[in-house]
């Protein structure tokens, strides 16, 4: 198994993004309440090092807003702060997570001299019409642009999408992720739409002309978008917007936000595999299911959903789960 890369995260929230998609409210997503500055990233790198006696190298990762559409002042002041730890062998690299229409060659130089490694593209959907209804200020021709440049300048892609957009459907979701794995991203992020209270679409949500994506219905799409970019071996690195005190304690007013949302997706996408397995065997009554230590909770399902949709589904009058030896996320009959 690969180790876990550790992530310094500094939040660049909202700083100069010149746009206003509908579902953004950065400020209430990253916690933060100002934009970051030199002095927050030397205090990032430096309470890193303070937990980490042993010394390992981290990821330095700015996170939030769009980091290339902010002043170029601001991001020297960002990035000449970790210079000295890039150097010094304190942080192994750096990733900046920005918009498609905010990427060209110049862009790329720039962040190349600074020790930048991995660019976050936030595409969130390939589909025209979702990404006007959401206001993203730029189309899907952009997004397969600058993931072409920053593939073809050897920078690391991750993609980030987004399910239940103003004007999305689920086939719009799934046909987004097969357009998102043929770009070959090395890795993507998920990211179902949360009402977040001070935002455009919160307020469309509250007079009717915007219907929320509930926690089900989500939990179903991503667990196929799931499979698509597992198919096509890009890792899915993260589902759902990470909890904050914030969202968990109200901003987020509706929508498909659940604190364990990617244990939600990952129970489905093992409930899916399941499923099909048992659905190819002739007629029995009793069943064990063999996973890997690590996923005998998700194959069970929260409060055992998944054992006793199973055994409904199929007639069974018994269905175990036991650990065996199989790649993590595999499942087999014993
Ligand atoms: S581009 Fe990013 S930071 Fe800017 S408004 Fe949209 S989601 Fe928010």
């Amino acid at each position: 198994m690969t180790p876990k890369k550790h992530i310094i995260p500094v939040f660049v929230p909202h700083l100069g993004c010149p746009n206003s998609c509908v579902f953004c409210n950065q400020r209430k997503i990253s916690g933060r309440l100002s934009p970051a500055c030199g002095d927050d990233v030397r205090r990032a790198i430096a309470n890193y090092t303070a937990v980490n006696p042993k010394g390992e190298a981290a990821e330095l990762a700015f996170y939030g807003g769009s980091f290339t559409a902010v002043s170029i002042h601001a991001q020297k002041e960002l990035l000449e702060a970790a210079a000295p730890y890039l150097e010094g062998g304190c942080i192994s690299s750096i990733r900046v997570s920005t918009r498609p229409d905010a990427i060209e060659r110049t862009v790329l130089d720039f962040l190349s001299e600074y020790g930048v490694k991995t660019i976050e593209l936030g595409a969130q959907s390939m589909d025209d019409e979702v990404l006007v209804l959401s206001k993203r200020g730029h189309l899907s021709d952009d997004t397969k642009a600058a993931a072409r440049l920053i593939k073809s300048m050897d920078f690391s892609l991750i993609m980030q999408m987004m399910t239940g957009l103003p004007g999305d459907t689920r086939d719009k979701s799934l046909n987004t992720a097969r357009l998102i794995a043929e770009l070959k991203p090395d890795g993507v992020r998920i990211y179902p739409t949360v009402i977040i209270k001070e935002t455009e679409l919160f307020e469309m949500w509250k007079c009717g002309t915007y219907s929320e994506h509930t926690v089900e219905a989500a939990v179903s799409l991503c667990a196929d978008i799931y499979t698509i970019f597992e198919d096509a071996h890009i890792p899915v690195i993260r589902l759902g917007l990470n909890p904050t005190d914030d969202l968990s304690g109200g901003d987020a007013a509706g929508g498909a936000y659940h604190p364990a949302f990617g244990e939600l997706v990952y129970s489905h996408v093992l409930l899916d595999k399941a499923s099909n397995l048992i659905s190819q065997l002739s007629l029995r009554d009793s069943i064990i299911l063999g996973v890997s230590p690590s996923c005998v909770s998700k194959m069970t399902g929260q409060k055992r959903c998944n054992i006793d949709l199973l055994k409904e589904r199929f007639s069974l009058r018994e269905l175990k789960i036991k650990i065996t030896d199989v790649p993590e996320g595999t499942v087999t009959i014993l």
